[in-house]
Parts: structure tokens; sequence; C-alpha cells
């Protein structure tokens, strides 16, 4: 293998897996007993971690220290997920800026921390199969066409944290259609339909001269091969109960075999007329059935009829009838229910493109992109329509970006930021593209002000950027402060004097500089936290230092200097801990002053501020 092997992984809902590369063409990466999907399903268990089929199977016995569909968390706020977190049985607790955790035995951990969990074996699995001890850095990842920006980084600093630089985010449609080919059609309209374990999505794409432009997009998070499933089960379980006795309960070892059953009873009948059922029931009582394929069909169809519905809609947003789709494409482990594959081709009118292992189509897709990016596959165009990233330069000299590179056209994004001093009545805005971390080395684009922001506390004001990047590349910068609604806005043409080859060199630029460029974000975001803990130390010892006792005193005043000594050197971990201890030794004064704050704020509040 060669050095710039680029993984393609899809980071599945249920599943994922990763494909690479060769010269004969994309392969999926299996292991020795030749299996190629890892249930994207963790479990913690006695200080270990186990990811895949070994953590799934346990995940009845161990609902709450198994997570699964972490997916479905990327790039949430807790607002977001108000619909799934009854249906997930882990723990979900708001996040730092707006986000989600998961609390896993009392330690709060992030989506993208979970989902590096999967990706870091995915990609030790591919090192194993690979060989020759090589580490592999970098990975394409796909992502749902409908994932927003938010979710897109998510997925890129899941990767980040897993070891690889993500090169490239694409979507799940568009690298399926990259695995057949139908990025050779000179000017197609293609249809994609994603049924996998619990989400469903079909996407119209328009492929012209390689370049995939996602027309719409429709579908359901909660609709899957779950649901099948667990028709399964209700039918098992009404009928055990109506043979054993009503009063019946399940144990987890019991639901576990249930639903193991039912799954392999769906698989069996998507190519059998009939399938049967033992269960133990323990007491030497067994449970047999044989369900047929036609009553298992009239199970599925209002689930396949929900899907057709999605189609008819999807079309409807691109402005096209079914006549006018040139190609159908299957995705995902589900669409392997003949049912579908033949309301599919009722609905289009037409042979749907159906592959041997439709759960694998997109990995093979995303080991495609990932050739063309390493320069193994040459007769493909690429697919950028953003050829670089957008964003704005924050505190200290990072990039926060806001539109990411390879963003479909028209696009837009916007953050919330806020101010690092008290009063402060104006924010500079510096428009940055690239791809490096660090401001200085990215192109400016131009920088303006918003002025006229009444002056508040330092972190008060909620100052909302949007870039706004239309179909002609042309980007709209508006800066608005939410609580005053005072706006700003500027014009920019970001491609303007990049040539291809500048904006080649500037992305091997950041490959080159990855991990320099990730420990200099980290060190100034570090600097920047500490800055922060102890600005909040000094106030709160100003006002309530009275309640430390001498020797917690002592022990602040300790941390504090060894943190302020830290600050200013290089060493991230070292940072790190020592804003850990300062805030450890900080905690009766926060403690304290929370009481006052919180009595406070009751008070002095109106009831329609709260
Ligand atoms: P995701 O994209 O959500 O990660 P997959 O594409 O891997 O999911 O699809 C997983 C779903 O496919 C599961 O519900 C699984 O039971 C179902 N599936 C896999 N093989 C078959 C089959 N032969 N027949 C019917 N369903 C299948
Ligand atoms: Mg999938």
């Amino acid at each position: 293998m060669s050095d710039n092997l680029i993984l393609g992984i899809d980071l599945g809902t249920t599943n994922s897996l990763a494909a690479v590369m060769t010269s004969g063409g994309p392969e999926i990466i299996r292991d020795d007993r030749g299996a190629s999907l890892v249930p994207s399903v963790i479990a913690f268990s006695e200080g270990k971690v186990t990811v895949g089929q070994e953590a799934r199977d346990h995940a009845v016995e161990n609902p709450t220290a198994t997570v699964y569909s972490v997916k479905r968390l990327m790039g949430k706020s807790v607002e977001d997920l108000t619909n799934e977190m009854d249906v997930l049985p882990y723990d979900i607790v708001p996040g730092r800026h707006d986000t989600v955790c998961v609390n896993v035995q009392g330690r709060r951990m992030t989506p993208q921390e979970l989902s590096a969990i999967i990706l870091r074996d995915i990609k030790t699995r591919a090192e194993v199969v690979c060989g020759s001890g090589k580490e592999i850095s970098r990975a394409v990842i796909t992502v749902p066409a409908y994932f927003d920006d938010s979710q897109r980084q998510a997925t890129r600093d899941a990767g980040r944290i897993a070891g690889l630089e993500v090169c490239r985010i694409i979507n799940e449609p568009t690298a399926a259609a990259l695995a057949y080919g139908l990025d050779r059609n000179e000017d197609a309209c293609i249809a994609v339909y994603d049924l996998g374990g619990g989400t469903f999505d079909v996407s119209i794409l328009r492929v012209s001269g390689g370049v995939f432009e996602v027309l719409s997009t429709q579908g359901d998070t909660q609709l899957g091969g779950d649901d099948l499933d667990r028709e399964l089960i209700n039918l098992l379980t009404d009928e055990i109960r109506s043979e054993f006795g009503e009063e019946l309960t399940f144990p987890p070892a019991t639901r576990q075999a249930l639903r193991t059953f039912a799954e392999a009873t769906k698989i069996r009948l998507s190519t059998e007329l009939d399938a049967t059922v033992e269960v133990a029931l323990g007491g030497g009582r067994v449970f047999r059935r044989t369900i047929t394929r036609d009553e298992f069909e009239s199970l599925a169809t209002r689930w396949v009829d929900h899907t057709i519905e999605h189609c008819a809609r999807a079309l409807r947003d691109a402005g096209l009838g079914p006549q006018d789709i040139d190609q159908v494409v299957m995705v995902g482990g589900s669409t392997r229910v003949p049912l579908v594959c033949s309301k599919t081709k009722e609905f289009f009118g037409r042979e749907p493109y159906t592959a041997v292992n439709p759960d694998e189509i997109v990995a093979l897709g995303a080991a495609v992109q990932a050739g063309i990016l390493a320069g193994i596959k040459r007769d493909t165009l690429l697919l950028d329509v953003t050829p670089l990233s957008l964003g704005i330069e924050t505190l200290g000299g990072a990039v926060g970006k806001l539109i990411m590179r390879n963003s479909t056209v028209p696009c837009q994004a916007s953050e919330t930021f806020s101010t690092y001093v008290d009063g402060q009545t104006s924010v500079d805005i510096h428009v940055l593209q690239g791809e490096r971390e660090l401001a200085k080395d990215c192109r400016s684009l131009g920088k303006f002000q918003l002025t006229g922001i009444p002056p508040m506390p330092a972190g008060a004001p909620r100052v909302q950027v949007t870039f706004l990047l239309d179909a002609n590349g042309i980007l709209g910068v508006s800066a608005r402060e939410l609580r005053s609604g005072k706006a700003a806005s500027v014009q920019i043409t970001p491609a303007h004097g990049l040539t291809r080859d500048e904006v080649d060199s500037m992305v091997n630029e950041s490959y080159a500089h990855a991990m320099e460029d990730l420990n200099a974000h980290r060190l100034i975001d570090l600097r920047n936290e500490s800055e922060r803990i102890l600005k909040a130390i000094e106030k709160s010892l100003e006002t309530a230092g009275d309640v430390l006792t001498p020797g917690q005193r002592q022990a602040l005043d300790a941390a504090v200097g060894d943190l302020k000594a830290k600050r200013e050197g290089e060493d991230c971990d070292a940072v790190y801990e020592a804003m850990g201890v300062a805030n450890d030794a900080a905690m009766p004064l926060t403690e304290a002053q929370m009481d006052s704050v919180l009595s406070k704020t009751i008070k002095g509040r109106k009831m329609d501020d709260v």
C-alpha cells in the first residue's frame, strides 16, 4: 500500500465500515472472517470499551452503558433532540456551547468523542488488513446529504479525535452514485434511495461534468430496518403471551434473543419464502413459529409506503417527475427486502441499481473519492464546489470555519460569537479562506466592523455571523448582535484571484501541517480558556473570597500561580492539567458564588425573562 493511503469511511447510524482505493478499484476492508460491517455500538463495562458486534450483543443487558446511534447526536443541541431523548436508553445531558453529551458511568462524553471511538476501531482494523504496520492518518468520511454545517464539523472533529485527518466530507448519496460510476454521465438526474437500520433518506442528484448537485433531500430519521424488526418482535411476543400466559415477562436475555431472532428472520425472508423461529422460554418451554414472506410483507407495507411518499416529496421539491429520473440507486441494508425493491421500481417506473451489498456501496464511493484525492484515480474530475473553507478569525488568531470546503452552493452558515472584554461596543470581523487552523496562514478576504453594541459585560453580547454563499460563489457576510439587533454586512468574492494550483497547494500545505496546526490551535484555545478561568477566579475572590479557609486560599493561590506559569509555556497537556487543578481549587468559591448568583437572578427577574 502506498504512503498516501486515504481511508473511505461510511460512519453509519447502525453500521460503519471502510474501504480503500487500490489499483484494481475500491475494496472493502474485511476482517479475517470476511465481515465488513462494524455495528456502530460502543459498550463500557468495568473500565473496558468494546466496539461493534460484541457491544451490540450486550445492549439489552447493559442499556445505560451501551451507546448506539451516536450519529443522531452529532452537532445537535438538547433542544434538537427532544423527540429522540425518550427513545435512546442512555443518559443524554447538556454539554458546552449548546451541545449534548452522553453521561457514560459518570463521565461526560461528547458525540464526537464517541464517534471517534468507532472511527479509531475502523482505522485500526484497516491498518491490520492493509498490513505493513503503517498508520493510516487520512480519511474521507460520508454524511447524509441533509447534514448541516455543525453536523459535518462534528463528523470532521470526530475524525481528528480518532487521529484521522478528514480530507473530505462527502454526501452519502454522492458516494453511492460515485461507486456506480455515475459521475461519468454527461447530464443526468439520479435518485438515491437509502434505507438503513434506523433512518431513511432519498436524495435527488444532478450530475454533470463530474459535479454532483443535491437538488433535494427528504426522509425520516426515525424509519428503518429496526421498525421491521419491531413488527416481528411484537408479533412474536403477542403470540408467546397468548400461548404461555399473558403474565409472562421477558427478562433481558430473552428480549435480546427475540431481537436477534426477529432480525435474523427478516434477513432470511429477503431470500426465502418462509422462516422458522424457535425461542426457548426456560422451564423446557419452547415457542415455535413459521413466518411467511407474505405475512412479513403485510407488516412491512406501511413502512415501505412511507418511504415512497418521501420519494414523491423529494421529486416535487426538485421540480421533477418520476419520468425525469435517469437512474435509481438503492443503498442501505434494508433495501435487500424484496418489497422495498418492488415498490421503488413501481414508483420510479424503472429497474433500480441494486448492489450485491447495498450496505457497502457508500464506503466504496468514499474510497473512490479518497482515490481521487490521493491521485490514484485520475480519470474523474474533482467534485468540489466550494474549493476552500470560509471562516472568521477568532480570539488569539485561530479560525472559526463557517462554510467547509466542498460545500454545495448555494449555502448558508451562521455561528454565534461573543465579546471578551467588558463594555466592548464594537467587534472586528475578519473573513478568511483556507484550510489551515491559524488566521495568519489563511487568505484574508476582508475585514469589517460591527459597531454600536450597547456596553455589556464580556460574554453577554451574542454576535451572530452569517455567511451566505450564492450560486455564483459570491460570499455575503453579515453580522448581527442579537440582543440589540445591531447589524452590519459586507459582500465578498472569495474565489477571486486564486488559481487551481494555489488552492491545491493550500490544501497540501494543510495536510503537511495538520499536526503542527492542531497543536497550535489547541494551545490558543487552552490559553484563552485559562485566561477566562483566571479572570473568573479573580472576580470571585473579590466578591466571595472570605468563604475560603486559609488552607483553601493557599491551595488556590498556588494553583493560580501554576496556571499562569504553564500558560506561558507551549505544553498543551500541562496547561490543561493546571486548568483542571485551578478549577478544582476554586470550587468552594464557585459554589458560594453560584448560590448568590442564583438567588439574585431569580429575585431580579421577571417571569418573561426566564
Ligand atoms: P445504516 O446506514 O443505518 O448504518 P445499514 O445500511 O448497515 O445501516 O443497514 C442496516 C439495516 O439493514 C439493519 O436494519 C439490518 O437488519 C438490515 N439488513 C441487513 N441485511 C438485510 C437483509 N438481507 N434483509 C433485510 N434487511 C437487512
Ligand atoms: Mg448508511
